[in-house]
């Protein structure tokens, strides 16, 4: 475990007073002042994020309207290409938005490196997915041959993307490329503490070729910058809390704008009877302790079958007591500090409170100052009940709780006890049991035999929560036309739908009954179809 108290500056990126000013220089801010934001490493001084005033969002508004028709206008493969250079460009400069996300975050280096995996492998899916799944569609007509219909997708126009701090580069990107790939622009309201990522990844965007007003950044807090832009765009992509999910969809709602939702969770890892302790230890250990925790589909919840119980709860307490928490950028740590001094408390509050009503201390549960001023101890607890906020809210830190189960349905039962929905694991020998239980647990994806990267990284296939854990869904077909309009236009051939000159309503009435038990079967065969 490394310890320090210096203080992280920009210049300890190799930073000249010159290169910070151009990443800031990316931001429409400076007329609402500026926010001192904190190394997490250190606790201490980092820069001074120039905040956007109400007219700046308004003209970055305008500015990515402004660009928008042109935009959507070029060629699609154009559009592909700008995505593709820039993700080239990520991968070359990768190790410096890993240092930048690691001062904003106190992360550990491979936890931003998943960041830049996803962005990576998210460009890919939609460079390769996104002409053909924004074609023009045809479908069978009201009546076959008679009437033609083509589905068209529309961009929506400006989309509005406000993100958390856990993710910095994950969220500032994977929504915003698949909306500018459909043609929108986008105006992005980073967290004012991981604004800088944002700042970086604009500037690589328009190296890669994007036009300066496609992509736009405002910073500065949720209430009044955040519900500013809601006020302008045409989409909203929200990721945050169930909290603010729910003020900023009921903004959007009083709009009428679509909007997508991935909020919080309290997400419940399985252990079956027949799962191999040491493997399922492996799983658990990664599936809370990622990201420290600050990880919306981290585990916070472990069933474990009493066969093993015992050793599952030995092996992880061995297992977690070898992690490594890092202070400083750099490889080598498991996991960092929390994001600030409120967080922290929030995180050992909700435990103290835990011990106070009876909980029991497996491992850590307890902040470790002298390694660095955010430090909490990862940490594991049993006899949690029900009534604990640790057991029903999200914690959002590095903990977890572990049950006893006695059999599958009382697991499933327990994992599904919960107003959230968003990610869910079981460990097992038997797979197809595994899948057949994924079915019955309330989550948006479900991961056997591994904690969340399986689904986060199948980006194929839609991610989001159920419940409160949100609406909608990124990744997949969905994540992409989630950022369209569709229009149906449809085109009638000789006859219309009225009778025809000659015939009385009531002959016409007959042909048509006629007519539609003959299309009976075709209706029939394409539902078995499906
Ligand atoms: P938060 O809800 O406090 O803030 C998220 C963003 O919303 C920030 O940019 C914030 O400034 C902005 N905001 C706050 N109030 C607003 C308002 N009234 N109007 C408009 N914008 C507003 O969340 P947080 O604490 O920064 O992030 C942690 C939460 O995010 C956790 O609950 C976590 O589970 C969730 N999260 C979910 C996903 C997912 O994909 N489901 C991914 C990452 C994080």
């Amino acid at each position: 475990m490394t310890s320090t108290r210096t203080a992280l500056t920009l210049q300890d990126m190799g930073w000249t007073a010159a290169t910070a000013a151009e990443l800031t220089d990316q931001f429409n801010g400076g007329e609402a002042g500026y926010r001192e934001v904190k190394a997490p490493f250190t606790n201490s001084y980092l820069y001074a994020l120039p905040l956007s005033s109400d007219h700046a969002v308004d003209e970055a508004v305008a500015r990515a309207r402004s660009s928008q028709l042109r935009w959507a206008a070029t060629k699609i493969t154009e559009r592909i290409d700008v995505m593709l250079r820039f993700h080239d460009l990520l991968l070359r400069h990768r190790e410096d938005v890993l240092d930048i996300i690691q001062f904003e975050t106190g992360k550990a280096r491979r936890d931003a490196l998943e960041e830049l995996l996803d962005v990576c492998v998210v460009t890919q899916y939609y460079a390769r997915t996104a002409k053909r799944l924004l074609a023009d569609r045809a479908h069978r007509g009201a009546i076959p041959v008679l009437t033609s219909v083509r589905e068209v997708h529309h961009p929506i126009g400006v989309v509005g993307v406000i993100a958390p701090w856990n993710y910095p580069l994950s969220l500032a990107l994977s929504d915003a490329v698949p909306a500018m790939l459909a043609g929108n622009a986008v105006v992005v309201k980073p967290d004012v503490q991981t604004s800088l990522t944002a700042g970086w990844c604009r500037r690589l965007l328009r190296e890669a070729g994007l036009p300066a007003n496609v992509y736009q950044l405002v910073t500065g807090d949720g209430p009044t910058v955040g519900a500013r832009l809601i006020d302008q765009v045409d989409h909203v992509m929200f990721t945050g809390s169930s909290a603010t999910g729910r003020i900023v969809a009921a903004r959007c709602g009083e709009r009428l704008i679509s909007a997508t939702m991935e909020l919080g969770g309290k997400n419940a890892l399985i252990v079956r009877a027949d799962a191999q302790v040491g493997r399922a230890v492996r799983i658990a250990e990664r599936a809370v302790f990622a990201n420290s925790g600050q990880l919306c589909i981290a585990m916070e919840r472990i069933y474990v079958d009493r066969k093993l119980f015992e050793p599952f709860v030995e092996q992880l307490r061995n297992r977690v007591a070898a992690l490594k928490i890092g202070t400083r950028p750099g490889w080598g740590s498991d996991l960092g500090p929390l994001i600030n001094d409120t967080h922290l408390d929030r995180v050992s509050g909700q435990v103290e409170q835990a011990l106070a009503a009876g909980a029991t201390v497996v491992s850590g549960g307890r902040r470790r100052p002298e390694i660095g001023p955010l430090v909490y101890l990862p940490t594991l607890l049993t006899d949690v009940t029900v009534g604990m906020d640790l057991c029903g809210q999200e914690t959002f830190g590095p903990v977890a709780s572990i049950y006893v189960t006695s059999d599958d349905d009382h697991a499933i039962q327990l994992a599904n006890d919960t107003e959230y929905g968003l990610n869910a694991s079981i460990v097992t020998a038997d797979v197809g049991r595994g899948k057949a239980l994924a079915r019955r647990l309330n989550s948006g994806s479900v991961n056997i035999n591994d904690g969340y990267a399986a689904a986060w990284g199948s980006v194929a296939a839609p991610l989001g929560g159920r419940g409160a854990s949100g609406l909608g869904a990124r990744h997949g077909i969905a994540g992409l036309l989630n950022y369209t309009e569709s229009q149906t236009i449809a085109t009638q051939r000789i006859w219309g739908f009225s009778a025809p000159a000659g015939i009385s309503d009531r002959r016409w009435a007959d042909l048509l009954a006629r007519s539609v038990r003959i299309m009976r079967p075709l209706g029939h065969r394409s539902k078995g179809a499906s």
